[in-house]
């Protein structure tokens, strides 16, 4: 069986413990094991601060852009074997890889174009200069300068590539070394993309490293210029902002959790308009790419009573032509969950729901894999608005008239979508929802190709308040100052007018 080891300190490195064994979660056949007992993290941390950090900001924007460009374009190089990794060991039809691998792709040269533009500097001018006083010579002017700690990226187990590259694109183009732990249940995919970096001597020294395993003591080694970013649970989010040192030294941290994702149907769309069937396509998309398991799916369908029965009988039948297996199969649309565990708390989060399956079971499946069919649970209990299923799950809400005390009873999201051609629905709504969501989705058929909501694109920003965790990543440029401190320079014109070039 393959080992997964660490780069840490400019090495690859095994863990000396019991070791976790990865699955391919549709068979639950032993694919690889890791561990990371014994690893020596303080030291790792202290590598990447003494030799990453100073290499990259010795560089230009420009020239760290250069260096995204190349991870794209090795990760481009490998494409068909980490789609094959992401198929085995993450559960993913070819589709659900694609949009992993692809997504972390684009996200790269998208960063990598936006170095283009921050040109030959190594660090931000931020703003205009300011006069301070009655003489022009006492001046202020902010900059923002790289920090000098390492990045320390802890990521989920649903996307591997995309979840490494867009935060590894961002703090890299600031000019901070990153310290990446996927998951360890999926970890297979990252840890491809490592080994290609490495083989290919993409980076300098200590630019990058990879913790394979748990993450043992790594949060309480930060410091005060180190930052932490970490997509998950809002439970380990919570216990890792609380950690001593990070209240202490106040650790800058971001964090992505939980999100019960809404999509409102307006009260003017008519069955069977493209609007209707736009509608229709994004709620099964989410509820079956990546079964489920995307942190912006659809969770909560609002739609009017009036149209209520219509819209569930359409999503029954767009779920019944569905087939479900193993993704290695070429006719499969939907894959397993990525563990037995995940696969445990779906099952009991259906239950917590208290609806009627409009759609779905939870009968076992008969032969191996973490497989649970699409639910669409009808009319479901207020947990609907409290209890996030990750996993192939959606809701169906009737409403009588304003659906956004509905919307914002999540308690803070990542994304919610309004499906309306009425101007004066659509504004009322999106700005009442829009203080409790990192983004809004206006859904519209003319758009071509169209994503939908589920889709994180790198030129806007990614996070949300309350239970999504009060983060924000991505944005194009907005993303790099979680990397950067902003200071202000305050004294004479010429002296700072120089110092900024
Ligand atoms: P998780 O159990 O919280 O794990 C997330 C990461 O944290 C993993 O790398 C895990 O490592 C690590 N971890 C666990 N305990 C830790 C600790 N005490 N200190 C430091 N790191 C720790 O979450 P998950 O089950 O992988 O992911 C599912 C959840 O993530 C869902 O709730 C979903 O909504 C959320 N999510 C959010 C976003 C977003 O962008 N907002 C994106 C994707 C997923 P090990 O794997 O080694 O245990």
């Amino acid at each position: 069986m393959l080992e997964l080891r660490s780069y840490l300190s400019g090495q690859w490195a095994g863990g000396s413990g019991a070791p976790q064994v990865l699955l391919n979660p549709a068979t639950e056949e032993p694919l690889a094991r890791a561990s990371s007992e014994g690893l020596d993290l303080r030291g790792a941390l202290d590598y990447a601060r003494s030799k990453g950090g100073p290499a990259l900001r010795a560089l230009t924007f420009a020239e760290r852009g250069a260096l995204l460009k190349a991870i794209a374009d090795a990760m481009q190089a490998e494409r068909d074997r980490l789609l094959e990794l992401g198929i085995a060991n993450g559960g993913n039809t070819r589709s659900d890889a694609k949009f992993d691998v692809d997504g972390a792709i684009a996200t790269l040269l998208h960063y990598a174009e936006i170095a283009g533009g921050l040109g030959a500097r190594k660090f931000l001018v931020d703003g205009e200069g300011v006069q301070l006083g009655r003489s022009a010579r006492f001046h202020g002017q902010h900059i923002s300068v790289p920090r000098q700690g390492v990045a320390v990226h802890i990521n989920a187990f649903n996307f591997p590539a995309w979840g490494f590259a867009e935060k590894a694109a961002v703090a890299l183009l600031a000019g901070m070394p990153v310290l990446s732990k996927p998951a360890t249940s999926s970890a297979m995919v990252a840890h491809r993309i490592m080994e290609i970096l490495v083989e290919k001597k993409v980076l300098p020294e200590g630019a990058l490293s990879l913790l394979v395993g748990s993450p043992g003591p790594l949060v309480s080694l930060l410091g005060a210029q180190d930052v932490l970013a970490f997509t998950g649970s809002g439970d380990t989010g919570a216990r890792i902002r609380s950690a001593p040192n990070i209240i202490r030294e106040s650790v800058r941290v971001n964090v992505e959790a939980d999100s019960l994702n809404a999509a409102v149907l307006g009260a003017d769309v008519e069955a069977r308009s493209d609007m209707y069937e736009l509608f229709l396509k994004d709620v099964v998309r989410d509820m079956t790419q990546k079964a489920g398991q995307k942190c912006t799916a659809i969770r909560r369908v609002l739609v009017s009573k009036q149209i209520h029965e219509e819209v569930k009988s359409d999503l029954v039948e767009l779920l019944s032509g569905l087939k479900v297996g193993n993704p290695a199969e070429e006719d499969v649309r939907m894959g397993p969950l990525a563990t037995a565990s995940q696969l445990a708390e779906a099952r009991d989060g259906i239950e917590k729901l208290q609806g009627t399956l409009a759609f779905g079971s939870l009968s076992p499946f008969p032969h191996k894999g973490f497989f649970i069919t699409p639910i669409l649970v009808d009319s479901p209990g207020d947990a609907v608005h409290e209890h996030e299923v990750f996993g192939p799950v959606a809701s169906l809400l009737p409403f009588n008239d304003n659906s956004a005390p509905l919307v914002v009873r999540g308690n803070g999201g990542l994304v919610s979508s309004i499906y309306s051609q009425d101007q004066a629905f659509i504004e009322q709504l999106a700005l009442e929802i829009a203080p409790h969501h990192g983004r809004i989705f206006l859904g519209h058929p003319k758009i071509e190709l169209s994503p939908g909501p589920g889709t994180v694109l790198p030129q806007l920003v990614h996070g949300g308040p309350g239970r999504a965790g009060g983060g924000e990543e991505l944005g194009g440029a907005r993303g790099l100052a979680f990397y950067l401190q902003r200071v202000a320079l305050e004294g004479s014109r010429p002296v700072i007018t120089k110092l900024i070039g």
